[in-house]
């Protein structure tokens, strides 16, 4: 087990300032073009191909740091460059989670290779769990999976919504329900291969903020999948089932919290997103605010200023710290018992939203427009309160754990 540190090593700074090199010199300048076009950016993607950014190694090397740090650094520094198109570059390594964690390696080994492509021909991937009638409340999914066992298939119906890359990606990770007696214990994921019939793009968002990201509804119809296309297998499905049926006779609690707690080990890397966008922000206000004059002075020698800026800065220090606590706990196996993930998501994402509001005030009329980044700044960052679980649901999780009450 690593102890935990605030000090990045070496190597850790290394890395960080090659991502922030490529956030800065390639992510930035197209930023603003891509917000506007609203279109997956493939150009860009295929850079951070080409240099290794976007490849399984990378985000591999980064979740398997013991110091935690890995993952929010290089989501911070990413999304510090922009965040719509740093999201159109993680997006894969989110469905890639998803094989990484539940996968067998055979399962491993075949699809993620196919999540991603390669730098002559890059390929994205879609982690598809929120429906029309099931963000929040994730239990109540009703999108179907069931086994053909004569073929050995699963046949998968039913509309996932908000699915980043949802439709154009490659390869597609749908969560199901197998058993509806058991809540959320009673889904499991399923991989759906390349060019799959049955399944379709719906709707895609015309959205307020992250707009380079493509986010859309994914149609299910009667797809079938082979067996082979479960993660974990059938064997270990077969036997997580009859535990939760067991746990669900002895007293239903104890399954809902078991589904629940898992999302507080992936919920700092959004925090830590929510970190670099409001660190974006934090540092246009502060060179604008030392450099426009009124009234004879800098604005930043107004106390009103510089006192906004001055919270800012101790929010933006504040969030990274919770997020770098929660993600060294989850990746030393630490129980959340005060539920650290959701903190660290909760006040990273109200900060991100706060700081990025103030950013635009600083600039004044400046801000509102966009010839300045922070208004695009301020859109994106609307949505880390949102994805991930809501800020009402990190608070819903945290008070759970306070008052000892169950999480779910
Ligand atoms: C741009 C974008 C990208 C996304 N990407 C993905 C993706 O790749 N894959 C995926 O599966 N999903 C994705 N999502 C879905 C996202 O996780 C959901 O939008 C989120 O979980 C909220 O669900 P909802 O939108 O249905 O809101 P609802 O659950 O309907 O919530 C509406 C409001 O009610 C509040 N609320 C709900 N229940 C309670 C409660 N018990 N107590 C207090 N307040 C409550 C919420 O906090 C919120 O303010 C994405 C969403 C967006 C917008």
């Amino acid at each position: 087990m690593a102890e935990f540190t605030m000090e990045l090593n070496d190597e850790q700074k290394e890395v960080r300032d090659w991502l922030h090199g490529f956030a800065a010199d390639v992510i930035r300048p197209a930023a603003a073009e891509w917000d506007e076009r609203e279109e997956t950016p493939w150009p860009v993607i295929q850079e951070a191909a080409k240099v290794g950014i976007y490849s399984l190694d990378f985000y591999a090397q980064q979740y398997f740091d013991p110091t935690g740090l890995g993952i929010p650094m290089a989501m911070e520094e990413l999304f510090w460059g922009d965040a719509g198109i740093a999201l159109s570059i993680v997006g894969t390594g989110l469905a890639a989670v998803g094989v990484l964690a539940n996968g067998t390696e055979e399962q491993i080994g075949t699809w993620i290779p196919q999540m991603y492509g390669d730098a002559g021909d890059v390929k994205v991937a879609a982690f598809c769990s929120s429906e029309p009638d099931a963000g929040s409340d994730v239990a109540s999914m009703r999108t179907r999976a069931v086994y053909d066992e004569a073929k050995d298939e699963w046949v998968l119906n039913g509309t996932k919504t908000w699915a980043t890359n949802g439709g154009i990606a490659n390869v597609h990770v749908v969560v199901a329900v197998v058993d509806a007696e058991l809540g959320s214990k009673g889904h499991a994921s399923f991989i759906v291969p390349p060019n799959t019939p049955g399944l379709s793009q719906g709707q895609k968002f015309k959205k307020h903020g992250i707009r380079a990201s493509h986010t859309a509804e994914v149609v299910l119809e009667d797809v079938r999948v082979p067996g082979s296309c479960l993660l974990g297998g059938k064997e270990k499905l077969d036997e997580r089932l009859a535990r939760a049926r067991e746990r669900a006779k002895a007293g239903g609690e104890r399954v809902k919290n078991a589904a629940m707690a898992t999302f507080e080990a992936s919920r700092p890397a959004v925090g830590a997103m929510a970190v670099g966008t409001a660190r974006a922000a934090y540092e246009v206000a502060l060179d604008y605010a030392r450099t426009r004059e009124q009234f004879g002075r800098p604005i930043i020698d107004n106390q009103g200023v510089a006192f906004q800026l001055a919270d800012m800065r101790t929010s933006i220090d504040a969030a990274r710290l919770l997020v770098w606590r929660a993600s060294w706990m989850a990746v030393n196996g630490k129980p959340f018992t005060a539920a650290e993930g959701s903190m660290s998501k909760l006040f990273a994402s109200e900060t991100a939203k706060k700081v990025t509001a103030q950013a635009i005030q600083i600039l004044g009329g400046n801000g509102y427009t966009r010839e300045y980044p922070v208004e695009r700044m301020h859109r994106d960052a609307a949505i880390y309160t949102i994805f991930e679980g809501t800020s009402e649901v990190q608070r819903l999780v945290i008070a759970r754990t306070l008052s000892g009450m169950p999480i779910r």
